[in-house]
């Protein structure tokens, strides 16, 4: 089934928080590189210790006070109580922030269930700031926030079957969420695959694909590592066979946007570019594909923050 996107795509970049003081000055610059290429929207990850945690909070402070940028926030429901989950979803309100990516997070190693949290999935996550809204609807008159969750092209580790992540899917899609981004895959069948059997199980928001240009072996073993993916082995050997670090970004870029190009053929309404704070890669894979996002807020004037069709 080829879905066909009513709108130029929608383009949005991923960042985490800087992890020390080197880093924040960079991140600064990287923000500036990513916000000339006008991005609807800009994720910021979630997790790790408190520190880190609080770093996330404050990039979106950041992007909200220094930059003409619209934050995504990632939130993540593993740990917390629902009480400690209000009060952030209200002070990200409370700051300006209008579009969540409603999360479980990874559970934590060894696994104890007494550190899993009061929300066991995120869908309940969905709900809760589902919940929050309904209540500061006085403040929120604008519309309502944008809710994103995770999608999987592939089976997620913890999940029986790639049917019941779909299942899971629709269960987030009927708590509230407004729209999905996929977690990383290496082949074009995938995304096609994930939204057709999505699409038939009755899920209707906007799947947005998200991808990483990968320009060198170790960085693709480490993420396959952390998202318990297989490394594609062409990708793999390609990267490997590289004698230079040109040659493998090149490989890399070529890759994600040859990923990225065959998405929007199926339909994709929108690209979600994990980026590793580096801003070459990904703005090599905008370049390549010739796209320009409508994300400044000058050229977004009129458009109402929240609007899922925003994010199409
Ligand atoms: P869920 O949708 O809750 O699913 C988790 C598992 O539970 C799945 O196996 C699912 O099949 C199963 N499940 C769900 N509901 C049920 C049910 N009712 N009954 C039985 N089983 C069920 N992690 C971070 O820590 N910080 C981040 O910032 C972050 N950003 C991400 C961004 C994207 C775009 C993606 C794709 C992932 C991101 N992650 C992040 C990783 C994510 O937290 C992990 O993949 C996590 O293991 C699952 O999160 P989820 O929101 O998909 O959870």
């Amino acid at each position: 089934m080829t879905e066909h996107a009513a709108t130029a795509p929608a383009l949005s970049y991923e960042l985490y928080p800087p992890r020390n003081e080197q880093a924040k000055s960079t991140i600064v610059d990287v923000i500036a590189e990513l916000e000339a290429s006008a991005p609807d929207y800009v994720s910021v990850t979630y997790n790790g210790t408190p520190e880190r945690r609080r770093a996330s909070v404050e990039l979106i402070g950041h992007l909200i006070e220094h930059t003409r940028l619209r934050p995504l926030a990632h939130l993540t429901c593993v740990g917390e109580t629902r009480e400690s989950l209000d009060r952030l979803v209200n002070h990200l309100v409370a700051l300006g922030v209008r579009g969540v990516l409603a999360l479980r997070g990874d559970k934590p190693e060894g696994d104890d269930p007494s550190s899993h949290g009061e929300l066991p999935f995120a869908r309940y996550l969905v709900e809760l700031i589902r919940d929050v809204e309904n209540r500061r609807s006085a403040s929120l008159a604008a519309g309502r926030l944008a809710i994103g969750v995770a999608a999987y092209p592939k089976r997620h580790p913890e999940s029986p079957s790639f049917r019941h992540d779909i299942e899971v899917l629709l269960a987030k899609e009927r708590a509230g969420a407004n729209f999905a981004i996929t977690q990383i895959y290496f082949d074009r069948t995938d995304y096609a695959n994930l939204v057709r059997q999505a699409r038939a199980a009755g899920v209707t928001i906007p799947i947005v694909p998200g991808i990483m240009p990968v320009n060198n072996e170790r960085r693709l073993l480490r993420l396959c590592e952390l998202s318990g993916l297989a490394p594609d082995e062409e990708l793999r050997s390609r990267l490997a066979g590289a004698s230079t670090d040109a040659e493998r970004h090149r490989i890399g870029v070529g890759h994600a946007a040859e990923l990225a190009q065959a998405a929007f053929d199926d339909g994709a309404p929108g690209l979600h570019l994990y980026t590793f704070n580096d801003a070459r890669s990904p703005l090599d894979v905008v370049d390549a594909l010739q796209l320009t996002g409508a994300g400044t807020a000058d050229a977004r004037e009129g458009a109402e923050y929240g609007d899922a069709n925003a994010l199409q």
